[in-house]
C-alpha cells in the first residue's frame, strides 16, 4: 500500500515552468504547495544516472531540509538516434543561460550528422520520474513517458524547454503549439498527454485522495 499524501507538500524544483505544471496538477486534489525556491532550500547536485535516481535525490533533500513531504520531478528529452541524449542532461544542454534554442540547434546538428532526416530516424520521447519523499526517508516513485518525433524547425511559443521541438505521436502540432490544458490536462477534461501528466496519474491513484 502506498503512503498517502495528506497535508501541504514542498515542490522541490527551482524551474518556474515545472513548478507551474506541478501546481496545476496538484490543485484539484486540495493539496497546498510551497516551492523549494520560496523556502530558499538549496538545490542538491543531481548525481544520479537515471531520471528516477535524480528525482529521489531532489525529493529527499527537500523533505529533510524542510521537515515536510516533498515532491520532485526529474525529466528530459531522450532522442533515440543520439544514444538517448540529452536525456538526464537535458537541462545541462541549455547551459546556465537556459538557452533552449541553442540546445535544440545542437540536437538538430547532431541528427543531421547522423543522417537522421526522415521522421522515423528522429524518434524521441519525454520521460518524467516523480518522487514524493517524507522526512523519515520513505519514498513513493512513479514514471511516465510520451513518444514522438523531434521535428525541425521548432514550432510554437507555448510551454517551455524543448516543447517546440517535440511532436507527440498522433498529433500534427508540437508541445510548443499546445496550450497547458491540452499538454497536461487530466481526464475527464484532458487526456493526460504529457510524460509528467502520465506519471502524475499513477501518483494520484496511489497517493492522493480523489477529488
Ligand atoms: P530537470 O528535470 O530539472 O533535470 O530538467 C529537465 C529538463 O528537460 C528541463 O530543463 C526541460 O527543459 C526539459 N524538459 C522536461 N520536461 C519538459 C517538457 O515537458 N517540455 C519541454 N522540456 C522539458
Amino acid at each position: 500500500m502506498a503512503r498517502k499524501l495528506t497535508g501541504p507538500v514542498v515542490i522541490a524544483t527551482h524551474n518556474p515552468g515545472k513548478l507551474k505544471e506541478m501546481r496545476e496538477l496538484l490543485a484539484p486534489y486540495g493539496v497546498s504547495t510551497e516551492s523549494a525556491a520560496e523556502l530558499a532550500l538549496p538545490e542538491p547536485k543531481e548525481t544520479g544516472e537515471t531520471f528516477g535516481a535524480n528525482a529521489r535525490i531532489k525529493a529527499l533533500a527537500a523533505a529533510r531540509a524542510s521537515g515536510k513531504p516533498a515532491f520532485a520531478d526529474d525529466s528530459g528529452l531522450v532522442v533515440d538516434a543520439l544514444g538517448g541524449e540529452p536525456g538526464i542532461h537535458s537541462a545541462r544542454w541549455a547551459g546556465p543561460d537556459k538557452d533552449f534554442r541553442g540546445a535544440m540547434n545542437r540536437i538538430q546538428t547532431l541528427l543531421i550528422e547522423h543522417g537522421a532526416t526522415a521522421s522515423e530516424q528522429r524518434r524521441a520521447h519525454f520521460v518524467a520520474a516523480l518522487c514524493i519523499a517524507w522526512p523519515d526517508g520513505h519514498v513513493e516513485e512513479f514514471e511516465g513517458r510520451v513518444d514522438g518525433i523531434a521535428v525541425w524547425p521548432p514550432r510554437g511559443d507555448k510551454g517551455f524547454g524543448y516543447d517546440p521541438l517535440f511532436r507527440p505521436d498522433g498529433f500534427d502540432r508540437t508541445f510548443g503549439q499546445m496550450d497547458a490544458e491540452e499538454k497536461h490536462g487530466l481526464p475527464p477534461q484532458g487526456q493526460g498527454l504529457s510524460h509528467r501528466a502520465r506519471a502524475f496519474m499513477k501518483l494520484a491513484a496511489a497517493c492522493l485522495s480523489q477529488p
